[in-house]
């Protein structure tokens, strides 16, 4: 559904990507994990290209991706992405925040938009909040509202990159738990993170980076019990 052939990317002297070869079927979860710089937010970024690629082939439903114009803002709405930081238009209210995406892009007429956004804030929890601006909302919910908006405009896939790494420990299960619930219903999703809890209980695979390369991949259940590699072994030393 999404698949990555051959994908190469420098930084300048530095190779980002490494021939990097994945495919990710559709309703399918993948975690990525991997030390820091090993590529992991580069790969992401390619797939909604955020960051162009210098040789190889990415696809997406099929299609390769497109380099501009209208198809690339189609594209942008196919992909879904959540970052880090939450990124909401300060200036809207909640509910504009998911709204704008689809009026815009997709021609929804305001009414419909609105009674759709309605219903996605319910189902992240922060229905209560569709009044209120970005700033009056807590980090848990404002990331909340961030997976919302992807949501609202239909996506094909849901790329999500370190989403609850900025946030206060006590906000970083509320979302998850969308996010689980989210994996639950079918969606497809790449996900950066670190929350191997999450892992376990969402990911059908854990793809692990190192170095601008997929150096193993594997069930959570067989990563996290017997992983092969010694990158894989020295990473999850450190980290479980
Ligand atoms: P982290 O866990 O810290 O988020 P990552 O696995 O997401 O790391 P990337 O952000 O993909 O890693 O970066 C891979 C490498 O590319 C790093 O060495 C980084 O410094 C470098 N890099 C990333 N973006 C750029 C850029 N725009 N220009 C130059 N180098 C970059
Ligand atoms: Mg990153």
């Amino acid at each position: 559904f999404v698949v990555l052939d051959h994908v190469n990317k420098h930084f300048g002297e530095l190779h980002v990507l490494k021939d990097v070869d994945l495919t990710i079927g559709e309703g399918e979860v993948v975690v990525v994990i991997g030390p820091s710089g090993s590529g992991k937010s580069t790969l992401c970024r390619a797939i909604n290209r955020l960051e162009t690629i210098e040789s190889g082939t990415i696809t997406l439903d099929g299609a390769p991706l497109p380099a501009e114009g209208k198809e690339l803002a189609q594209l942008r709405a196919d992909v879904g992405m959540v970052f880090q930081s939450f990124n909401l238009f300060a200036h809207k209210t909640i509910r504009e925040n998911v709204t704008l995406g689809p009026i815009k892009v997709r021609g929804l007429a305001r009414a419909e938009a609105d009674k759709r956004a309605d219903e996605l804030l319910e189902r992240v929890g922060v229905q209560a909040q569709a009044d209120k601006y970005p700033a009056q909302l807590s980090g848990g919910q404002q990331q909340r509202v961030a997976i919302a908006r992807a949501l609202a405009m239909d996506p094909k896939v849901m790329l999500f990159d370190e989403p609850t790494s900025a946030l206060d420990p006590e906000m970083i299960n509320e979302v998850l738990d969308v996010m689980t619930s989210l994996a639950k219903s079918g969606m497809t999703m790449i996900v950066v993170t670190h929350e191997m809890g999450f892992a376990r209980r969402a990911a059908d695979r854990v793809v692990f980076m190192a170095d601008g390369q997929i150096v193993e991949q594997a069930t959570p259940e067989e990563f996290f019990t017997k992983p092969t590699s010694d990158r894989a072994k020295d990473f999850l030393s450190k980290i479980l």
